[in-house]
Order: C-alpha cells, then structure tokens, then sequence
C-alpha cells in the first residue's frame, strides 16, 4: 500500500470530525473519497497532510508513519496537494507558480518541458499571469504544481468545483495520466461521477465515518445503490 490510513480520530478543539477513519490507496491507484457536506473528506485530507493531526489513529506512506510529522516533511515524502482553492500566486505568471512547486523526492522527478508535453495546453499558460486565468486554466496549473513536486500520491481537493463538464473531463482525464505513469491520486468530491469514471476504487463517508468501500465501477453500474448512498 502507497496510503495507508488506520482508524484516525481527528479533532477540531473539542469537536469531533473523524471517528475511526480508515481508508487506502495502492501504488498507481486512483481512488475517490465522496460524502456530502461536512462529512470529513477535507479533515481526511488535513490529517494526510499534517495539518490536524489525528488524536488516536495511525498514517503511514510509503512505509513511513506520517501521523504525527509535521506537513513540511510529509510533503517532501512525495505527497502533493491540489487545494480545491488552487493557492496559486496571482500576481506571478505560470511558470514562476510552477517553480515555487518544484521538489525532489525519492519518486521520479518532472521537468517543466516534460509536464507540458503530459498537458500541452499548459504550454500557453507558463508566461501569462495567474491572475489572468480562467478556473481551468487556474487548475491545471495546480495540477502541474503538483507534479513538479515528483509525487508518489497527489490529493486533489475537490477538483471539479466550479469547473464546466468539459474542462472536468479533461481534469479526469490528467488523473488517467498520472495514473499511468504510476502515480496514485485520492479524490475527494461531493458529487462527482466524472470521478468515478477514472478511478478504481471508492470510499463513500458520512459523518465522520465510513459507510461503504468497493470497486468505482460497482458504484457507475448498480444505480439503486448510489442512489441510496450518493443520492444521485
Ligand atoms: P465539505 O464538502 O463541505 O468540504 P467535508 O466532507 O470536507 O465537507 P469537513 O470540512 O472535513 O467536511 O468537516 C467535517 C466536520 O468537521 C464538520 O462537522 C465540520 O463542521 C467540522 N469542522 C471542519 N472544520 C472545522 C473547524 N475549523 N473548526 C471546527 N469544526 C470544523
């Protein structure tokens, strides 16, 4: 296993967000993380990255335990984040924005000529200021970001916010890329089939909790059980 996450309680002062969440992703596999609001899909996240960490419960990537590291050293492990808010700088152009996400990590590292060849469309993008982007274009250089950073795992924060349908395919579609040169990813998503449709396996959580795990394909096929657990 890439991503192993064990039984973590993860707290926000005394309220409680995680009761026992347990979750993983092997080595090249895509899996989507879906619940409805409030459910804990970004305090997972958090507690991946070391940004709250778990109260009792165990993390471990790559065969490291990360539960109580802080996010400085986790990121330098090969874990990537895509925030759904981007957190890109404005005011610097594409290719400054992907310098600032350059890394090296025990995973294969990427140039910039080597992304752009992956997503040709970035190519326009490197000397046009972020602040002059469209959300796409805003999310495909978090993407590339991301991959500078020569992840083993990138998180992506619910990357079809805000996005029309075609520009989501595309996004998807990087996820299928990634994924064959043997990257795995985690997505967490509200709502989103177009999700499903790349990954291999789906954790659907509620409250904290867990309330089913299986095959992404499973979840796309027999209706009557998405209905009841994705109300869609
Ligand atoms: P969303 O889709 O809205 O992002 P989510 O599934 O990511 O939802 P979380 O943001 O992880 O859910 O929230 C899980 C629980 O933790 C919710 O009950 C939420 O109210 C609570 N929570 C989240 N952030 C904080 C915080 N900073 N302080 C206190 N409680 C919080």
């Amino acid at each position: 296993m890439m991503l192993r996450v064990e039984n973590i309680e993860t707290f926000y002062g005394e309220t409680q967000a995680l009761f026992g969440t347990s979750i993983e992703v092997g080595a090249a596999e895509v899996v989507t993380l879906l619940g409805p609001n409030g459910a804990g899909k970004t305090t997972t996240i958090r507690s991946i990255l070391g940004l709250s960490h778990p109260r009792s419960g165990r993390i471990s990537f790559d065969g490291q335990d990360l539960t109580h590291m802080p996010p400085h050293r986790i990121s330098r492990l090969g874990i990537s984040w895509v925030p759904d808010d981007r957190r890109v700088f404005p005011s610097l152009n594409g290719k400054r924005n992907l310098a600032l996400g350059t890394r090296k990590t025990r995973f294969r590292s990427w140039t910039e000529a080597e992304v752009v060849e992956i997503f040709p469309a970035l190519e326009h993008l490197l000397n046009r200021e972020c602040e002059n982007m469209s959300g796409g274009e805003l999310q495909m250089v978090a993407i590339s970001r991301a991959l500078l950073g020569s992840p083993g795992l990138v998180l992506f924060d619910e990357p079809s916010q805000g996005l029309a349908p075609k520009i989501v395919q595309d996004v998807m579609r990087t996820v299928s890329r990634l994924k064959a040169a043997g990257i795995s990813s985690l997505i967490v998503e509200q709502n989103a089939l177009a999700a499903l449709e790349v990954s291999d396996r789906v954790y659907v959580m509620d409250r904290g909790r867990i309330l089913h795990e299986g095959a992404a394909q499973e979840l796309l096929d027999n209706a009557p059980l998405r209905r009841r657990l994705i109300g869609m």
